[in-house]
């Protein structure tokens, strides 16, 4: 264990980001780099739990050694903790950076303290072992002579890719965007996850013999019954990205977009031309620069548009909850181990309140129509005030008279979830979907009703989380070798 007595002589501190009047002016990611000191005394407060609940079932979905890196952090035995990192985590400097750390809300230093700073010690050892040269491409030593495709470069497509290739699979990844990397590299943001870091990973991988091939958009220009018929075994990891719309008065107007439109053009822009053309509008999506935005919906993706919205040089942002503001400590029914839904400050609501003064969001709103300009396009947005109440065992919204408002805009922004994966796969496949539309596979199993056809990720599971993605990629590549050779050594991650 780290220092026995370190829990009672360190407070929790985490790395800070840099100064927001700085980094609103780039797209450079938020991070700052932490003193050795600083992440040896956060290593020392681990007090290797007996029974560690960062790792356990409520905890981290690849059951990630924690215990043992936050020791070897303290110890200064940084080779080591990377090599235990990378037992259970193919990409620790994706997770270090995005994670929202289910780990820190169920760490036992967390029931009456603080929790581990878990999130930057594991970025903090990722970056540290890159920056060594230890990080190295392992191509397999033999093949097995097994070819094993995968649609869907995210984090779910890429984890069963590298795994299926450590054990000497031919691995081919068929992506239908121009560069690799699904949400990683269009939609997680450049300030949240360089893309410099994404590619940094992707060599690694094609140098270890996986073939990516880019634009190769499967039941568009690539038959899916071609690839099913030219490889051993098919792995669908084509992410959920059906978005939710909101269908009320005005929706057709122009200057309404789903966030990911948005953030996908200005990642892209920012990669081709920098960070100027980032700002103006391209290639048909708009950009919020000198515009007055409404970002309606919260999570990862409503705070991204935030964040990018101030970047490119918004006049306005608000941000539109239905919910109601969550508690600022856990509730009696959210106790720990369990996820903390508190209120949680992001990068991006921080940069708003710098930048504008006011934290943006506005709980319990409806959106009932968005308004006219008289030329087609939208210049405000109707809502009406709701309460929460519960009804036949379920909450529901309940309007309140008298309290419709009207907001300028003249760029909306739709982050409102997503309902599984787009459509046209599974049905020239024939795959079978559940009821909540994504791909019909059991955990832990990820066989689809399609001989030799496996699915994993938020296709699979829903909406979720890029850590989520890996354990279910590393899950998926166990049961395709055990299909393919009969038995596997592949780990199996513990949680589905
Ligand atoms: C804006 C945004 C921000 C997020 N921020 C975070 C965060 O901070 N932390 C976090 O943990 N999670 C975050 N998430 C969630 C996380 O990114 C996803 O859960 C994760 O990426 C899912 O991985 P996946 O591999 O299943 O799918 P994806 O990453 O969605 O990748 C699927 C890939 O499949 C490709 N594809 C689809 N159909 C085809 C086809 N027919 N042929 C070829 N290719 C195809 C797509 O182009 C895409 O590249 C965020 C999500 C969004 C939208
Ligand atoms: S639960 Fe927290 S204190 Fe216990 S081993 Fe895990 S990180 Fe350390």
């Amino acid at each position: 264990m780290g220092k026995p007595t370190g829990f009672l002589e360190f407070p929790r501190k985490t790395v800070p980001y840099r100064d927001p009047v700085d980094r609103l002016d780039d797209f450079l990611e938020i991070y700052s780099a932490p003193s050795d000191d600083h992440l040896r005394s956060q290593g020392a407060r681990c007090m290797d739990c007996g029974v560690p609940f960062c790792q356990s079932a409520t905890g981290c979905p690849i059951d990630n050694l924690i215990p043992e890196w936050n020791d070897l952090v303290y110890r200064g035995r940084w080779r080591d903790a990377i090599d235990r990192l990378h037992k259970t985590n193919n990409f620790p400097e994706f997770t270090g950076r995005v994670c929202p750390a289910p780990c820190e809300g169920s760490c036992v230093a967390g029931v009456n303290d603080d929790p581990i700073t878990i999130k930057n010690l594991e970025q903090a050892i990722v970056d540290r072992a890159f920056a060594e040269g230890w990080v190295k491409a392992s191509p397999p030593a033999r093949r097995t002579g097994k070819r094993v495709a995968i649609i869907g470069s995210g984090p779910a497509g890429l984890a069963a890719a590298d795994q299926l290739n450590k054990v000497g699979h031919a691995v081919t990844v068929f992506e239908r965007a121009d560069r690799v990397g699904g949400l990683l590299m269009y939609g997680i943001p450049n300030m949240k996850l360089d893309k410099g870091v994404v590619r940094r990973r992707l060599d690694l991988l094609r140098d270890e013999g996986i073939e990516f091939r880019t634009r190769s958009d499967v039941g568009v220009n690539v038959d899916p019954d071609g690839i099913v018929a030219e490889h051993d075994a098919v792995l669908l990891a084509t992410g959920a990205t059906q978005p939710r719309d909101l269908a009320v008065p005005g929706r057709e107007l122009d200057g309404i977009r789903f966030a990911m439109e948005f953030l996908t053009g200005n990642t892209r822009r920012l990669l081709d031309g920098g960070p100027d053309r980032a700002r103006l509008d391209g290639d048909g999506i708009p950009s919020a620069r000198d515009r007055d935005v409404i970002v309606i919906g919260g999570g990862d993706t409503g705070t991204d548009c935030l964040a990018t919205s101030l970047r490119q040089g918004c006049r306005s942002v608000v941000n539109f909850e239905l919910l109601s503001k969550p508690p600022s400590l856990r509730s009696d029914d959210n106790p720990w181990p369990q996820w903390p839904r508190i209120l949680r400050v992001d990068y991006g609501h921080a940069e708003v309140t710098e930048r504008f003064g006011d934290d943006p969001r506005v709980y319990r709103l409806l959106t009932k129509a968005f308004l006219d300009d008289g030329n087609g396009r939208v210049a405000g947005v109707r809502t009406i005030e709701v309460e929460w109440a519960r009804e036949g065992g379920r909450m529901i919204p309940r309007e309140l008279p008298g309290t419709e408002r009207e907001w300028k805009a003249d760029l909306v922004l739709l982050a409102l979830g997503f309902l599984g994966p787009e459509r046209y796969v599974a049905d020239r496949l024939q795959l079978e979907c559940d009821e909540r539309s994504n791909y019909r596979a059991a955990p832990g199993r990820h066989a689809t009703n399609v001989p030799r056809v496996f699915a994993a990720g938020d296709c699979r599971r829903g909406q979720s989380l890029v850590v989520w993605a890996i354990q279910e990629g590393r899950s998926a590549a166990r049961a395709i070798d055990e299909f393919l050779m009969g038995c596997s050594a592949l780990p199996a991650p513990a949680s589905a």
